[in-house]
């Protein structure tokens, strides 16, 4: 078949969006957070990552303008070339502080971090094991890695044991797990996982994108939630969530995060986060270390929602944090329900295959610090009236 050929017979989204219901790819003209324009019209976001709501938060805000003012938009080169800023390296050491390992390693985006991690550490001969519902950074990490990969059920111990036996005692081992899910919003039960990866001599990473400013004492992150950072080798977390940035980075011991900077491909040979970036998710980290009471809002406004949308008759799954997921199952109710909460003011994602398993489609809904009572009420308000429109509840 001719190279482009699959590019010309590839319909399915031109379908959706002749049918009106595509929802991806949507230009914002406006956002203050909690409230964005599209053509005109204000909808509540409750489909962004921007859980502290920092992203339009004064000193944060400053710290980005600042940085452009005095080093310019971007470093134009790898952190291992011209790419490394006194700047990078003070976010490095004020990160390694409040996670609590000894170094940090940043990179460009999270997506890299994964990739870097993952496939510098796990070797010829070495075996990578993740859950199911790992996210796609993981996975691409895995494919880019030598090694080889295996997969347990989603937070299923008694699998990941199975799978853990199997392998070889002598084998380099690295188990990788979501801190917080990003689809289902539930947390990987590390007090669980420690114990089998120190028994089958496995090492731990945990991609806390969703869990620092989160979960945790000042948002620290999962380990420091259940109280055993000491117990996982890598933290990995990205800047474009809690930090309001862009970016990411993997936490551990000195000597592997040397390893890892001498050979992550992705950050040898890509650019490195530019200045802005860099100072922004500086100053989110001191309203961080500074604020606590801003992860504890967080929490608030997302126990009120996961409690409303289950007495309206909204399947959450086993959400347990500000990622609530209304589960539908089919890709065109999950549409419809998409377009008639738009329609109505309610910002969502719609996730389909394979961002879900098959049959597994859902509207992903996060929350902010920064939400008010006065737009969750109403948000439950016009779920109500949707679902039951839609015939979902
Ligand atoms: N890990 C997880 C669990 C994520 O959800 C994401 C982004 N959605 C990433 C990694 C990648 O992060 P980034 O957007 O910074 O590339």
């Amino acid at each position: 078949m001719e190279l482009f050929e699959k590019c010309y017979n590839y319909v399915q989204a031109k379908e959706v969006m002749s049918m009106g219901f595509y929802p991806y790819f949507i230009p914002l003209s406006d956002t203050e957070g909690t409230e964005v324009t599209i053509d005109g019209r204000k909808l509540i976001m409750i489909g962004s990552n921007n859980y502290l709501g920092l992203t339009t938060h004064p000193q944060v805000r400053e710290a980005a303008i600042e940085a452009v003012r005095k080093y310019g938009t971007s470093c134009t080169g790898s952190r291992f070339l011209n790419g490394t800023l006194h700047l990078h390296k003070q976010l490095e050491e004020e990160l390694a502080d409040f996670v609590g390992k000894e170094a940090v390693l940043v990179f460009s985006t999270g997506y890299q971090t994964n990739l870097g991690t993952i496939s510098s550490l796990v070797g010829k001969g070495d075996v990578v094991i993740t859950d199911k519902e790992d996210h796609a950074s993981i996975i691409d990490g895995c494919r880019l890695a030598y090694g080889k990969m295996l997969r347990f059920r989603h937070n299923d111990m008694a699998d990941l044991e199975r799978v853990l036996e199997k392998c070889d005692p002598d084998q380099g081992k690295l188990v990788v797990v979501d801190g917080i899910f990003s689809m289902g919003g539930d947390i990987a039960p590390l007090p669980e996982i420690v114990p089998l990866c120190k028994k089958y001599a496995a090492r731990l990473m945990v991609d806390d994108a969703h869990s620092v400013g989160v979960l945790g004492e000042n948002g620290r992150g999962t380990a420091a939630h259940f109280g055993v950072t000491d117990d996982v080798d890598l933290i990995m977390g990205t800047f474009s969530k809690s930090f309001a940035s862009l970016g990411g980075f993997i936490a551990g011991d000195e000597a592997v995060l040397h390893y890892i900077q001498h050979n992550a491909r992705s950050l040898i040979f890509s650019a490195s986060m530019p200045p802005a970036s860099v100072a922004a998710c500086l100053a989110a980290l001191e309203v961080m270390r500074t604020d606590p009471e801003l992860p504890k809002r967080l929490m608030a406004i997302a126990d009120k929602m996961r409690r409303g949308y289950q007495a309206l008759g909204y399947n959450i799954g086993d959400s347990e944090t500000p990622v609530i997921p209304i589960m539908i199952g089919d890709d065109m109710p999950t549409f419809m329900m998409w377009r008639a909460l738009f329609d109505a003011g309610v910002y969502t994602n719609a996730v389909i295959p394979p961002g879900v398993p098959p049959n597994k489609s859902l509207l992903r809904t996060s929350y902010m610090a920064t939400h008010t009572d006065e737009q969750m009420d109403r948000v439950l308000a016009l779920f109500e009236q949707v679902g039951k429109k839609v015939g979902v509840i």
